[in-house]
């Protein structure tokens, strides 16, 4: 699997570019030097047929040079081995022309610079290759060159060799430093743009490409004119899971998913695009039901347990994706398209979903849900719907629970609180909505009993002032605060649990009553009995749902209710759809029950003719 599709314009290749203007420069500069200097000697009448073959093969190898590096094509083995044979050509020329005869007093001066010339734009270790043989050479030369002109101390004329020979040996090797020192630095160099480009795209906690880099790649596709699809993933209950047990926590488990997102077959590309949402590229060949089988695999693969000091972390994640890309104008709604896949998978908890043109194809076309929100908040779009709570046993009502409503929606599909109470904590706008939903229904006035429980958010109670500002509200609405519950998760209890125990024992003193809301769905329902001061206990609806199922299902429900009971706490068990559920949760000890049966949540304006079931 290759992750990365990127970087065409990496360092290297910017060295490689330079090699190929010096490939160019030496081409060029040999093919004007070599005629010019035939020229000259043919116009001093100096021309014989070895200049004439050293010419000729010297053109054939710039020229070879040249090709390669006007084609970008082999440009390093073309310039070293050209350069290695003009040093051959030379040589060979000048044995040759020393064996006939053709030297005179300026020959020697030639084979002493024009070879440590020519390999002056050679590889280092090439170059530490030909230093002794150019020393050798050299030597050779003087000794032949000595006694073809016949030097009276032959031996003495052999020394001044040596001499010219180590001489000539040391500029080679000089070279050949200068070019290590050069090519260390442009080693260096390449390593720190290598790391900064590193740096540059990827994610330094999961190692995974950034957003940027993501796009590159997802270019990079496009280019190759295929048609792929994208996946967008975020992960559920991140966010808990960070306040519960910290960021190294979180960190531990973002990167373990990362690691297996790559592993999965099909993943063409990998991406962290900012806080717990991922985004894959799938293979091109994967299309139809290949396509769903990867998607089934990635979901299986990320949902299982993560090991982390001793603990097994556990988070959830919702896939959207989308396929059919033809160009990268496209690329933009393919991505916007996986991710409105991605929220229809998370809001019903489906796992995954791929997009589909009749179900999200106007979520598609609007504005983020982000801005729809706010505006619907000031709008007045958000509005205040009630829920009854009954008696267990008389199944008289004892009160209402009020949810929100997003009503008159600029999206195809109006978001469920599931959906949009994740947006409102994300904006800051959480007591907003309280505040309205909460005056809304204190105004309407007249609901018998006129017991109100409100769902709170853990960050809701960051606040300081948030308990005061309750009360100021149900003071002007002259409403005593012990007509109030507050529904807390046991979310309140990841973080700064003692200034929440501290605001929800305010609350209390105030005479509001405190209810654990879910019980059952979290990380450490138990513990958190014990820790929070409550009232009252909330058994989520899936165990209700569950129960009738088996009898284990059953023993569940009913020891929830019990404990609940032993610790003095009043239960309410949430889900209660049918009149066999309401029996036996009232056979099992509860308190209150809440659901369908009773009565679906009703928009505040419409709840005059409702909930004809409970007596
Ligand atoms: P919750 O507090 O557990 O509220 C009960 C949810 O269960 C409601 O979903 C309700 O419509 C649904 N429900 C009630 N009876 C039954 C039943 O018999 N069967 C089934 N299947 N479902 C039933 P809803 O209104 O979609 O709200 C979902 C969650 O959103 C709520 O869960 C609550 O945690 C949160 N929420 C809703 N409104 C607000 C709000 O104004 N502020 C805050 N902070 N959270 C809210
Ligand atoms: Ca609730
Ligand atoms: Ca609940």
């Amino acid at each position: 699997m290759s992750i990365s599709l990127l970087n065409s314009e990496r360092p290297a290749g910017q060295l490689d570019l330079r090699l190929q203007r010096i490939a160019q420069r030496v081409g060029a500069a040999g093919l004007v030097i070599v005629p010019c200097v035939i020229g000259m000697n043919a116009s001093f009448g100096r021309i014989t047929w070895i200049d004439l073959f050293e010419a000729a093969a010297d053109i054939a190898v710039l020229s070879a040079i040249m090709i390669a590096a006007l084609r970008s094509h082999l440009v390093r083995p073309a310039l070293y081995s050209g350069l290695m044979l003009l040093f051959s050509i030379f040589w060979c020329a000048s044995f040759g022309e020393l064996h006939l005869g053709q030297v005179n007093a300026t020959s020697f001066p030639l084979v002493l610079f024009i070879p440590v010339f020519l390999s002056l734009a050679l590889d280092y270790r090439l170059l530490a290759a030909l230093a002794p043989v150019q020393a050798l050479l050299v030597f050779v030369y003087a000794h032949q060159y000595g006694a073809a002109f016949g030097a009276a101390d032959s031996a003495g004329f052999d020394s001044v060799g040596i001499v010219y020979a180590v001489l000539s040996g040391i500029m080679v090797s000089l070279v050949a430093i200068l070019a290590w020192i050069r090519q260390h630095s442009d080693d260096e160099l390449i390593r720190a743009l290598d790391e900064k480009d590193r740096l540059a795209s990827t994610d330094s906690l999961t190692g995974l490409m950034n957003r940027r880099a993501f796009m590159d790649s997802l270019n990079a596709l496009c280019a190759n004119d295929s048609t792929f699809a994208v996946a967008f993933l975020d992960l559920d209950r991140f966010k808990p899971l960070n306040d519960q047990f910290g960021h190294a926590a979180g960190d531990a488990v973002l990167r373990e998913l990362s690691n297996r997102l790559q592993q999965v077959a099909g993943v063409r590309a990998a991406a962290r695009l900012g806080g717990d949402e991922l985004a894959v590229a799938l293979d091109p060949c994967l299309s139809g039901a290949e396509l769903d089988q990867t998607i089934a695999s990635l979901h299986a693969g990320l949902t299982r347990q993560v090991e982390w000091e001793g603990k097994s972390l556990l988070v959830g994640v919702s896939i959207g994706y989308a396929t059919n890309v033809r160009d990268a104008q496209s690329l933009p709604t393919l991505l916007k398209a996986a991710d409105t896949a991605m929220r229809r998978a998370k809001a019903h908890q489906s796992g995954w979903a791929s997009f589909s043109a009749e179900l999200d194809g106007a979520a598609l076309d609007t504005h983020s849900p982000e801005i729809e929100f706010r505006s619907a908040l000031a709008r007045g779009d958000l509005r205040a719907a009630i829920q009854p709570i009954a008696d267990a046993a008389t199944l008289e009502l004892v009160g209402y629970e009020i949810l929100s409503r997003w009503t008159q929606c600029g999206l195809r599909q109006t978001p469920e609180p599931n959906e949009f109470i994740p947006i409102a904590e994300r904006l800051g706008l959480l007591n907003e909505l309280l505040w309205i939903t909460l005056d809304e229904t204190l105004r309407s006035g007249g609901l018998t009993p006129n017991r109100l429980a409100v769902n709170i958010s853990p960050a809701q109670l960051q606040a300081p002032d948030f308990v005061d500002c309750f009360i100021n509200l149900l003071k002007a609405r002259a409403v005593d605060p012990a007509c109030i519950t507050l529904e807390i998760t046991e979310q309140v209890a990841y973080r700064n649990i003692e200034s929440n125990v501290q605001m929800l024992e305010k609350a209390r003193r105030a005479g509001m009553t405190i209810a654990l809301d879910d019980f059952g769905t979290g990380y450490s329902s138990l513990s958190m009995l014990d820790r929070l001061p409550l009232d009252k206990v909330k058994i989520d609806k899936s165990f209700s749902q569950r129960s009738g199922l088996s009898d284990r299902s059953d023993s569940i429900l009913h020891a929830s209710i019990r404990l609940a009971k032993q610790l003095n706490l009043t239960c309410c068990v949430e889900g209660i759809e049918t009149e066999e559920a309401a029996r036996k949760v009232r056979l099992f000890g509860a308190d209150e029950i809440q659901g369908y049966w009773i009565g679906r949540p009703v928009l505040l304006e419409d709840s005059r003719q409702l909930f004809k079931r409970a007596s």
